[in-house]
């Protein structure tokens, strides 16, 4: 017989912060102070998106033109 937990004990995770961009282009420093990182500069390839490597942002390339 299984039965499911009620109270998972999984960490709750924050969902990765979407960050709506339009250059090709992006640098990301963890938003600055004491909780940044060093910058780092990310190159949104052709499914028009990009993650950062520190802090797991989302960089979405809004639109392109049309
Ligand atoms: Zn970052």
């Amino acid at each position: 017989m299984t039965q499911t937990a009620p109270g998972p004990k999984t960490p709750t995770t924050p969902p990765p912060e979407v960050i709506h961009v339009h250059d090709h282009r992006v640098a990301c420093d963890g938003g600055g102070g004491a909780l940044g990182h060093p910058r780092v500069f990310l190159e949104i390839g052709e499914d028009g998106q990009a993650t950062c490597g520190y802090c797991d942002r989302l960089f979405v390339l809004d639109g392109d033109g049309h």
